[in-house]
């Protein structure tokens, strides 16, 4: 191959990378609605349901730590009319969450913040995560 087709090829190739980057401006909170579940476990019932795997980009175990779930180089299957530009986070749990969850949850919102333009915190709905979770870990649309 010659040095013009390469150059070319390769200018198209960060072209396309740069249009693909997406711009997250949300994040969206789910519980797993069980009282386990790891990352794989998630990856492969979201698999039974016929997704490209992990819905979610991160996976907060009761013990607290945190785990990546889908590449944040991909948009999310988490919150339909959302998956675009909001990033899904799971806790794993029923109703209530452990302490050390609630910590690190903290983290990673703060985490993600610095690195994003994040507007908004939000529940994926009434029931998930549920009033598990106060209305101080969410944050409204402008309300940084
Ligand atoms: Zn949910």
């Amino acid at each position: 191959m010659n040095r013009i087709a390469s150059f070319v090829i390769l200018f198209f190739f960060c072209l396309t990378s740069a249009f693909a980057e997406i711009q997250w401006s949300g994040i969206v909170i789910h519980h797993s609605d069980s009282d386990f579940g790891t990352v794989k476990d998630i990856d492969r019932w979201h698999k039974e349901r016929g997704w490209d795997g992990i819905g979610y980009h991160y996976v907060i175990y009761r013990d607290g730590s945190i785990h990546k779930g889908r590449d944040l180089g991909k948009i999310g299957a988490h919150a339909k009319g959302r998956n675009q530009t909001y990033i899904g986070i799971c806790l794993i749990g029923k109703k209530s969450f452990t302490e050390a969850q609630r910590a690190n949850l903290r983290h990673l919102g703060k985490e993600l913040r610095l690195k994003y333009p994040i507007l908004s915190i939000e529940r994926h709905h009434e029931q998930c995560p549920g009033k598990g979770l106060g209305e101080e870990y969410f944050m409204q649309r402008g309300h940084k």
